[in-house]
């Protein structure tokens, strides 16, 4: 049930202008997509509504765009040349790859489908321990390949997810350089000239948005995982020994702006790293987490990092990358606490969640019901026919409304038909010209969430849009 679910917005998505697999003529790339006319706007709206709460309102923080290539010893100072693996393990029979904790999870799903929960439970246990056997541990629970069915499993073997490529003409060991796989390192590689540029004093935070890559092992579900993708990351620089406070504060604010998009509370939760599943830098760790159509999966981190980036870029680099702080004439490594968040899965999170079917007069009706502030379009003009002065008057308004919001025009087809376009790809407001309207000089609006008409005097349209965007609030109908 779930799946049909994601297989709908995988294809509305295509079908509307969201979302494009890449070199889909020549039969695609792996983990890797593009983003389509409508896509493209509401990628943008999330990012945008990220930075205002990141940066636009804030005093303490100061936005930052780093490129993506970086000097190798970046990546030996934050610990992705000798730890950024994940576990690989191939099926000798049909030649699937998997990785292989995820493979022994999905394993362990179904012996607890099956009620074999003792054992389901043994497994997880044994997987959850630091530098589990992952090869002995797929030999000794016989796990099937789910693919084939096979057992006949190569060795597990360590795979670097950092994408690599040459800096210059010659392809040799010295010019070597990666792909970022996070954003983070370029802010704390700025930090001083982030700090001396803008006279920030701790705490503050430094926030970007960029891509970044990573050649994972198995990139599926759609854009769920993708080998590019794009973060949304801030790192926020604190006094050591205030930290825990600005963790917690951060992973409430976090929590706060999901809600904010429209999520559905109920959707969302927080699921804390026990000490076995932190990262080598972080010293606490809370994913927030969505109920996804294929599960309960990340969305963002928020993550205690310490002072374990910038001792180690101050170690590799050799310059001085403490603090001093001017009150108490004291100079430290500052700690930091990272909010990471990803917009493609941001923007899957908000579909799915938007996502609606319902039984309108008999007749099924797909409805996004996006924020208005992320939708891509924000309102639809219509004639009501295609004569009597209509299109002339509705082109007007069109041409008017446009400067002001995202408009679309149509007039094209049956006038229900031309609103169910529009409610599958999640526009708030519909503006029809009617009879009526060139009579008094009033126009229909039609709300996409109540489908209720109200009619508005073509003077007062661009002010009634602008009040219904400021009030909005979700309604839960259907769902
Ligand atoms: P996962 O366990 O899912 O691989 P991670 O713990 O490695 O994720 P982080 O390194 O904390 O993820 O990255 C921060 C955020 O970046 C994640 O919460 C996610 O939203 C996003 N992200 C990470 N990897 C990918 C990917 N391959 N495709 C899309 N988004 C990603």
């Amino acid at each position: 049930m779930a799946h049909v679910l994601f297989e709908k917005l995988v294809s509305l998505c295509k079908r509307r202008g969201f979302v494009f697999q890449s070199s889909e003529i020549y039969g695609g790339v792996g983990g890797v997509y593009d983003y389509g006319p409508l896509g493209v706007e509401l990628k943008r709206h999330i990012r945008e509504a990220w930075w205002t709460a990141m940066v636009q309102l804030r005093d303490d923080i100061e936005g930052l765009d780093a490129a993506i290539l970086m000097h190798p010893r970046v990546w030996e100072a934050s610990g992705h040349v000798e730890g950024f693996h994940d576990p690989l393990v191939d099926c000798r029979r049909c030649k699937a790859r998997f990785r292989a904790d995820k493979l022994l999870e999905e394993f362990a799903e179904r012996l607890q489908k099956k009620n074999k929960t003792g054992q389901a439970e043994a497994l997880l246990e044994q997987l959850h321990q630091k530098d589990a056997p992952l090869g002995a541990l797929i030999l000794h629970y016989e796990v099937p390949c789910p693919t084939c069915g096979a057992r006949d499993w190569t060795d597990v073997r360590q795979f670097n997810l950092m994408f690599r490529t040459y800096l210059g003409p010659v392809e040799d060991s010295a010019s070597l350089i990666y792909l970022r796989p996070e954003t983070a390192q370029g802010i704390y590689v700025n930090f001083h000239n982030v700090k001396d540029s803008t006279r920030q004093k701790i705490p503050f935070g430094i926030a970007q948005v960029g891509k970044a890559f990573r050649n994972e092992i198995v990139a599926r579900q759609f854009i769920f995982r993708m080998r590019e993708f794009e973060q949304m990351e801030m790192q926020f620089f604190v006094r050591p020994g205030t930290d825990e406070e600005w963790f917690r504060y951060w992973l409430q604010e976090r929590y706060r702006w999901h809600l904010g998009l429209g999520i559905r509370p109920e959707r969302l939760r927080l699921h804390e790293h026990g000490p076995d599943e932190l990262a080598h830098y972080a010293k606490a760790a809370v994913d927030i987490q969505y109920h996804f159509p294929i599960g309960w999966q990340e969305v963002e981190g928020i993550h205690n990092r310490t002072d374990f980036d910038l001792s180690r870029h101050e170690r590799y680099s050799g310059k001085n990358l403490k603090y001093f702080d001017p009150e108490t004439q004291e100079a430290y490594i500052p700690y930091v606490i990272e909010t990471s968040a990803g917009l493609d899965r941001t923007f899957l999170m908000v579909l799915a969640d938007a996502y609606d079917e319902e039984l309108v007069e008999g007749e099924q009706r797909v409805v996004l019901r996006l924020h208005p502030k992320l939708a891509p379009i924000k309102v639809a003009v219509f004639p009501l026919v295609n004569r009597d002065g209509m299109p002339e008057r509705a082109e007007r308004i069109y041409r008017a409304l446009k400067a002001h919001f995202r408009t679309f025009y149509d007039d094209k087809g049956a006038i229900g038909r031309r609103y169910r376009r529009m409610d599958e790809v999640g526009t708030p407001w519909a503006v029809t010209i009617d009879a009526q309207t060139l009579q008094d000089g009033t126009v229909t609006v039609r709300d996409r969430d109540s489908m209720r008409q109200e009619r508005v005097s073509e003077e007062r349209l661009i002010e009634y849009l602008r009040a219904c965007l400021e009030r909005w609030e979700p309604q839960r109908v259907g769902g």
